[in-house]
């Protein structure tokens, strides 16, 4: 069932998109080499909750039944998706995906964002500017009238014309009251085919991108997803409102890149 969501239903959506945004921008504060994803867990737990929320990925059952053990998901260079903060440090040169959710006020907040522990190869980086990008040339597609495959295909055509591989088996979703819900909205598909898109439909788009081939393995712990080739993986996600000429992306990567911009100088 795909639920259209009120204007009202659409700013509490935002509100708690931009707590996600705020809590990968603590992220960014404290990332450098040495720290540990656990540090950075517990930080965004509790930075959460002060904020009169609920982190949504604490607790949030695998295909085993598992329960997910932490608050954000913390994917280190060859991790594509949902690794597990431990305790092991960052170092210079590694990347790491930060995938986080909330629930404020009954709405989820669902966004990521790949980071740099201090100077990365530029091979690196640039796969990570592709994602960013790949990830806006979707969200430029998600409009009234358009299909969720042209979505799909923008996504897949800015990385596979850089030579990257999209990710298959994980996709965006609709969002709302629950974190995930209909459409699925994955990264690779045909212009013009699939549903068509109305005003109020919200989406999460994330591009899930790999240095080398697409193709992914489960980690033991049943959670982390790894490239099977182990070269490195990027993802971005932005949660997004089909409006009529443009989207409105109610999460956001301003409080982070701030932060970034201040660290750089
Ligand atoms: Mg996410
Ligand atoms: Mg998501």
């Amino acid at each position: 069932m795909i639920y259209l969501k009120t204007d009202d239903e659409v700013e509490l959506l935002r509100e708690a998109n931009l707590l996600v945004a705020r809590t990968l921008a603590e992220m960014a504060k404290i990332i450098k080499p040495g720290v540990t994803t656990r540090q950075l867990d517990t930080i965004a737990e509790q930075f959460i909750r002060d904020h009169g929320a609920i982190p949504t990925f604490k607790g949030f059952p695998n295909p085993y039944g598992q329960p997910f053990p932490a608050s954000i998901c913390t994917s280190v260079n060859e991790q594509v998706v949902h690794g597990v903060p431990d305790d092991k440090p960052l170092k210079e040169g590694d990347i790491v995906s930060i995938d986080c959710g909330t629930k404020l006020n009954g709405f989820c907040g669902d966004s990521c964002y790949t980071f740099e522990v201090g100077e990365v190869d530029t091979q690196v980086h640039k796969l990570l500017v592709t994602t960013k990008e790949a990830l806006y040339m979707g969200i430029e597609q998600a409009v009234v009238g358009h299909r969720l495959g042209d979505v799909s295909y923008a996504v897949q055509q800015h990385c596979t014309k850089n030579g990257y591989g999209v990710v298959r088996e994980f996709v965006g979703h609709g969002i709302g009251k629950d974190m995930h819900e209909e459409p699925q909205v994955p990264n690779y598909g045909k212009r013009g085919n699939g549903l068509l898109l109305k005003s109020g439909l919200c989406i999460a788009i994330e591009p899930m991108i790999t240095m080398g081939d697409h193709k992914i393995y489960l980690d033991e712990d049943k959670w982390t997803v790894h490239t099977r080739d182990h070269k490195p993986a990027a993802h971005f996600e932005h949660t997004v409102c089909v409006r009529k000429g443009k989207a409105d992306i109610l999460s956001s990567f301003e409080f982070i890149e701030q932060v970034l911009r201040e660290k750089s100088i």
